[in-house]
Parts: structure tokens; sequence; C-alpha cells
């Protein structure tokens, strides 16, 4: 295992009608709070009117960002940050989707920063200070509800960078599993790809003895693939809302990181395709993951081995390990697409004509990902493995 330290302040408030509660999370100093949330799904499933509910009662003055664009942008940052600045905010409350909460992030840092907030963006600045903010979690995928990082999006220059701080954790987060009831098929199946390519930024690590997170990981990638089908049958079951409600926090809020070095190289190039072309996050994902680990499985067959018997059952008699492997592979592609999930990046009308801006793109900070070391022709030969 890894060196580490975890460290994760935020309180998670789970379970139904835990919306009940919201007002007693809010600082009782605050005067002034801004409300963040994206283009009206909150609005339309009666989210916005429950937190405006408890909110009144608590005769706080509110302002509000409306219209965060999933794969938030830099612009929409730095308005929210403008109204923090202007009205003393000293309170914000994201409402949404991992979107949203990047967003907030961001903006909780900017509203204490007199220059650009692209500069955390891209590291050159460190915050040191922030508005601190809470959340209410309408949609089940990034774990950035119980996490410190965000990603952002500057549409002018077709950047997307994630970034992170500890000012970056909410103080809260309120999950209510009926909140996501609401969540379309398509939104529900990227999360589920999402929360799943978070397992295996994580799993895919060198050296790889920890057997206990190698464990908690595997475990955590079977209730979700047990459970995602019979979620898709019924959008409002409670139990299933639930449980990949659960899944989406455990999976990125440290618990599964301890003891990994992590590889994070599908994400990277990810945010640089969804930079370029601006599709959802976990579509990018579904297409490239399956082809970062055919790319790699010569690099430690042994665990794409151990992931397709114990995650995907392959059975292994009398089979090479590299085909145990290949096997493996080809169950969660399999898997992802009876959930309806992208395969190609033909299905988002995306040629090899931006291929090598992407690739520079990804490359920004050199070479990268732990489990294989990438350079620009990894990520070229990944794109075009995903034409
Ligand atoms: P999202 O972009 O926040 O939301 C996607 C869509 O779902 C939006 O159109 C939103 O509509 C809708 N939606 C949200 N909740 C809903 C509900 N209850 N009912 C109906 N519709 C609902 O999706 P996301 O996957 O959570 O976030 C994606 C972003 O997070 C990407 O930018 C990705 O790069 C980033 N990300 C961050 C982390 C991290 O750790 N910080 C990790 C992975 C990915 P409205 O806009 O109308 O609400
Ligand atoms: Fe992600």
């Amino acid at each position: 295992m890894e060196n580490f330290t975890f460290y994760n302040p935020t309180k998670l408030v789970f379970g139904k009608g835990q919306m009940e509660n919201l007002k007693t999370f809010i600082p009782a100093h605050s005067k002034n709070i801004l409300i963040v949330y994206g283009g009206g799904s909150i609005k339309k499933n009666g989210v916005y009117d429950k937190v405006v509910e408890e909110l009144t009662s608590l005769n706080l003055n509110i302002h509000e960002l409306a219209g965060v664009e999933p794969n938030p942008r830099l612009a929409t940052v730095k308005k929210g940050a403008e109204i923090c600045k202007r009205e003393n905010v000293d309170f914000i409350l994201a409402v949404g989707g991992g979107s949203v909460i990047d967003c907030t992030k961001t903006i909780s840092a900017a509203a204490k920063y007199d220059g650009d907030p692209w500069d955390f963006v891209t590291k050159k600045a460190r915050p040191e200070d922030a508005v601190p903010f809470g959340t209410v979690l309408t949609l089940a995928a990034t774990g950035s509800e119980m996490n410190a990082g965000a990603v952002i999006t500057n549409w002018e220059t077709n950047e997307k960078y994630g970034w992170g701080s500890p000012l970056l954790f909410p103080q809260f987060s309120i999950l209510d599993p009926e909140n996501t009831y609401t969540v379309p098929e398509n939104q529900t199946v990227y999360g589920i790809v999402d929360m799943m390519t978070h397992i295996f930024e994580q799993y895919f690590h060198q050296p790889t003895y920890s057997p206990v997170q190698d464990r908690m990981c595997e475990g955590v990638l079977q209730s979700i693939i047990e459970t995602a089908p019979k979620l898709l049958e019924d959008l409002e079951s409670y139990d299933h809302r639930e449980t990949i409600l659960y899944a989406g926090t455990i999976a990125l809020n440290g618990m599964l990181q301890m003891g990994y070095k992590g590889d994070w190289a599908t994400h990277n190039i990810e945010h640089a395709v969804s930079a370029v072309y601006d599709i959802p996050h976990a579509g990018g994902l579904a297409i490239l993951f399956p082809n970062w680990m055919k790319h790699n499985v010569e690099v430690n067959t042994e665990r794409f081995k151990q992931l397709a018997v114990r995650v995907f059952h392959v059975d292994p008699a009398e089979k090479s390990d590299e085909q145990i492997a290949l096997e493996g592979i080809n169950e969660l592609r399999k898997f992802w697409d009876s959930l309806g999930a992208p395969n190609r990046l033909a299905d988002y009308d995306i040629d090899e004509s931006k291929f090598d801006q992407i690739a520079e793109h990804a490359i920004f900070n050199g070479a990268f990902g732990n489990f294989h070391k990438l350079e620009k022709d990894d990520v070229l030969e990944i794109l075009r493995k995903s034409l």
C-alpha cells in the first residue's frame, strides 16, 4: 500500500426526508446566501421549492445564480464570484449535480480572490480562503458532494481541467434518494458509468498489493452492476436510487483511495475530449475506458485478470491470463452496452480531425497516469481505438 492520510470533513446527511433538516446546517451567523443551480430541473421536480421553503424561515437575504451548464464554465464561475463580492455572500448552497457543485466550489474560492479564477484551475495560484458552502445533491455520479475537487471548462480556450484544495470540501451534503427520482434514464446511466470509472481509476495503480482496498472496490462495483439494470427498470425505486446514490459518494470521497495512488489517465483524456466537443463527461468515459484498458492490458495483466474473475465472474479455466483479462474488458463493454451507454466516438459525431488538439491538451502537464505513463502517441492510439 501507499502511505496515506485520510481527511474528510464533509458532513454526509443521507436518506429520505433529510431535506427537512437543511436549515439546521446553515451556519447561524449567515446573512447573505447564494443558491447555485443548473438549467431548471430543480424547479420542475420541486426541490427548489423545498429549499426556498427551508431557507425562508431563517430570515436570510437569498441571492441566486441559475443556469450552471453541464460541464460548468469559467464565465459562470466569474458571474457567481461577482454576486458573492457585491452582496457580501457568506454562505453558498449548491443544489444540483456535479456541475453545479464544481461551479460552486470554484465560486467559493474565486469570491475571496482578486485575480482570475482560471489561475486556480491551471494551478498558477492556490486559494487562501473560500466562502463556506453546502450542497443538496440531485444526481448520483461524481462524488463531488464529498470531495475537494472540481472540474471547470474554459470555453474560450477549449480547455477543461480538474483542480482541488482542502478549502473545497462542502460543509455538508444532503443526499435524499427521492431527489434523484427525476434524473432521466440517460443521465442515470452516465452517473453509473462515471462512478464505476472513478473506482477503476483508483483500482488500476501500481504497485498493487492492497487487499482490503481491492475487496472494497470490487464490492462497490458488484453492487453497482447488480443494481443498475434493476434501477433502469424502475427509475423511482427508492432502494435502487439509494444504492446508486450511496455508491457514487463512496466511489470518490477518499474511502476507496486509501493506500492507492490511482491512475486518472482516462479522466484526463476525457476532459480533453469534452473541452473540444462538450459531450457528457461519462459518455466520453464509457467510450474511452475500455480502450484505455485494452491499451494497458500487458502492463499488469494480473490486475485485469483479478477484476475479470472477481467482478465480471469470468471463468478462468483453461485460459491464458491475457485471455481472461480481455474477457473481463469485453464483459465491461457488454455491461455498459446493455445499459445503453455510448461506445464509439462516432456516437457523438466525433472523427479524427481534432485528435491532435485533444492529445496536446491531454499532455498539457506532460506524460500522465500512474498505472502506465501515457505519452501523446498513447493518447492518439486510445482515441483511434475509440473511433
Ligand atoms: P451534471 O452536469 O451536474 O447534470 C447533468 C444533467 O442532469 C443536467 O442537465 C441537469 O439538469 C440534470 N439533472 C441533475 N439532477 C437532476 C434531477 N434530479 N432530475 C432531472 N434532471 C437532473 O451531471 P454530473 O454527472 O453530476 O456532473 C458532471 C460534471 O462533473 C462534469 O463537468 C464532470 O467533469 C464533473 N466531475 C466532477 C468530479 C468531481 O469529483 N468534482 C468527478 C467527476 C466528474 P439541470 O442543469 O437543469 O439541473
Ligand atoms: Fe468523473
